[in-house]
């Protein structure tokens, strides 16, 4: 599948896009997962299910898979951070071992991208039941680490064909991943409104996103349990996810992407620090998509809003605290700039991008 299509920005006046609506069959509410999980297996024809996830949510994934009974053929407890090449070979082994005909994630990003490592190479349908506000479940787009390189692309045959979102199981992700997840959506929203594949219907979803996610992930961070604010957070998540999916990745999610890479940073806390940066470098340009974000904020200006919310979140603010060492920023210069969308809003060079990283390394920005 290929990357989504830049819109043209020479020819005649008015709006000019191609947007490529992607499937799915989204069902949202809390308890729904414990209710429907057996029906949704049925509807997509799993007979023998592979269940993944990672040890710290076993304990759960079987409360909630017992249902399932025989028609769960093999578990797959071993998902780790960023989809090692030998978990996805041992994810397909297994899969091919007992032949499984759906795969059923349950967890964060992880769970959901070793169940796309599998689908990649086997073509099996995945049903994703999301345990954070990664977003991947709505997403064609598969990740491998392989000797700290990570590769990403795009195939439809990786988006899951049913996602449960179910606000129940997210009460037990503790506060600070919540706000990091969280402000990982936040990212995924912001930069629909500039990436290469941006269109209308992309940055409506964002801007009802943010909206959403501003609205619950404080009440979140206050009270686990509030399946109310855990609702809009996920509702939020989901939405953001979906503009993503269709926008495609700016810059932000470029710098993230080589900074992870290159130094194993975590990753929800490195988009919630690079955000800020990248927010306060582009909107300048982009004025129209600054006021909508810090409209759907509740913020006079975009990037006092982010800083904000960031705070009200408790989220880590600077990427020295996350493990970068200044000294080695300059490594991964290069690589930022050759990806950098060749129409992010600000200019990009190797300058700016030096000072945007080595200001995310010092703090917010000021
Ligand atoms: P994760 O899946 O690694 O989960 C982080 C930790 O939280 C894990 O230890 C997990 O066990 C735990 N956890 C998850 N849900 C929990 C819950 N409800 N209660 C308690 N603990 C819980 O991290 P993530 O931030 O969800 O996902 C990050 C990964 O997803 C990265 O590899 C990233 O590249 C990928 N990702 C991919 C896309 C895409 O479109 N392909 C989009 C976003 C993220």
């Amino acid at each position: 599948m290929p990357a989504p299509t830049a819109p043209e920005t020479d020819g005649p006046p008015g709006p000019r896009f191609v947007h490529d609506a992607l499937p799915g069959r989204i069902v949202f509410g809390a308890g729904r997962a414990q209710r429907d999980l057996s029906a949704e297996v049925e509807r997509l024809g799993g007979a023998r299910v592979l269940v993944l996830t990672t040890a710290r949510e076993r304990r759960a994934v079987e409360a909630l898979t017992a249902a399932l009974g025989e028609r769960v053929a093999a578990r797959f407890n071993d998902v780790r951070p960023h989809v090692p090449v030998e978990v996805a070979t041992q994810a397909r082994a297994l899969a091919a071992t007992h032949r499984v005909d759906l795969l059923l994630a349950v967890g964060g990003g992880s769970a959901v991208g070793t169940a796309k490592a599998v689908a990649l190479t086997t073509g099996l349908p995945i049903l994703a039941v999301p345990t954070t506000y990664a977003g991947s479940e709505v997403t064609p787009i598969w990740g491998l680490t392989e000797d700290g390189r990570k590769t990403t692309g795009r195939d439809e045959v990786v988006l899951p064909r049913t996602v449960i979102y179910d606000a129940a199981l997210t009460t037990t992700l503790p506060a600070t991943l919540s706000a990091v997840s969280g402000l990982n959506a936040v990212a995924h929203a912001i930069e629909a409104f500039w990436a290469p594949g941006r269109t209308p219907v992309a940055d409506a979803l964002a801007e009802t996103s943010i909206r959403s996610l501003a609205r619950g992930l404080p009440g979140v961070v206050a009270d686990g349990a509030d399946l109310g604010a855990r609702g809009q957070a996920l509702l939020g998540a989901w939405l953001a996810a979906a503009s993503f999916a269709v926008a495609g990745s700016g810059l932000h999610h470029k710098i993230c992407h080589v900074l992870g890479g290159a130094f194993d940073l975590p990753h929800a806390q490195t988009h919630a620090i690079v955000l800020p940066h990248v927010l306060a470098l582009n909107a300048p340009y982009v004025p129209g998509a600054s006021d909508r974000i810090a409209g759907a904020l509740g913020a006079e200006d975009a990037v006092t809003g982010l800083g904000a919310l960031a705070r009200a979140l408790g989220a880590p603010d600077a990427l020295r605290d996350v493990g970068l060492e200044q000294t080695r920023i300059d490594e991964v210069l290069d690589d930022v700039v050759a990806l950098a969308p060749s129409d992010n809003p600000a200019p990009v060079d190797r300058d700016t991008v030096r000072a945007l990283i080595l200001a995310a390394w010092a703090g917010p920005p000021g």
